[in-house]
């Protein structure tokens, strides 16, 4: 696995993250992959603690008690897609339909951002971003490494990403941020 640098003392990432929003010591105890790259924290807003993991052309999010239990949670999750035989779907599981071009697994909930192409609709982009699209935004806005190291990996999706960037953000600052559904 590769860890995000900002829990890896001595990078310039690390420093920073000590003066905004320290991330809290904890060594990851799966064995993931590789290519992939983990990263947590306690969450902010809500704090719940988290565990999130970037397999290549996918993201898996766990959340728990404390980062151990998001930690194997997320685990949990892979080993769920690394054997499922996937049914994609454009609706997210409990949740909404989505146009742009994102599938996830009816079977075992695996996200993909580009399974589908996209269904336009005139205004389709009216309405305010979702938890999940604040999420993608703000990681985009603030994640340097990450940008850097999915431009290296997907070169050729660079202006995709750019375009999805300055349209959520053009919505946030329209249409602002959807209320977070309790669950
Ligand atoms: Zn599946």
């Amino acid at each position: 696995m590769r860890i995000a640098p900002h829990h890896v003392p001595g990078t310039k990432e690390h420093e920073l993250a000590q003066r905004i929003h320290p991330a809290p010591d904890y060594v990851p105890v799966k064995p993931w992959p590789e290519d992939t790259r983990v990263q947590w924290g306690d969450g902010i807003i809500p704090a719940v603690p988290f565990f999130e993991a970037f397999p290549p052309g996918t993201f898996i999010r766990g959340e728990g008690k404390d980062i151990a239990e998001a930690e194997a949670r997320a685990f949990a999750q892979y080993e769920r897609e690394g054997h499922c035989d996937h049914q994609w779907g454009r609706q997210r599981p409990g949740g909404d339909l989505y146009t742009n071009g994102a599938g996830w697994c009816r079977k075992c909930r695996a996200f993909r951002s580009s399974m589908f192409p996209p269904i336009t609709r005139l205004g389709a982009h009216r309405k305010p971003l979702s938890t999940m699209e604040l999420h993608h935004l703000e990681s985009m806005e603030t994640d340097h490494e990450m940008n850097e190291w999915m431009d290296r990996v997907y070169p050729d999706d660079r202006a995709n990403r750019d375009k999805l960037k300055r349209l959520l953000r053009v919505r946030r600052h329209l249409f602002g941020v959807m209320e977070r559904k309790t669950a």
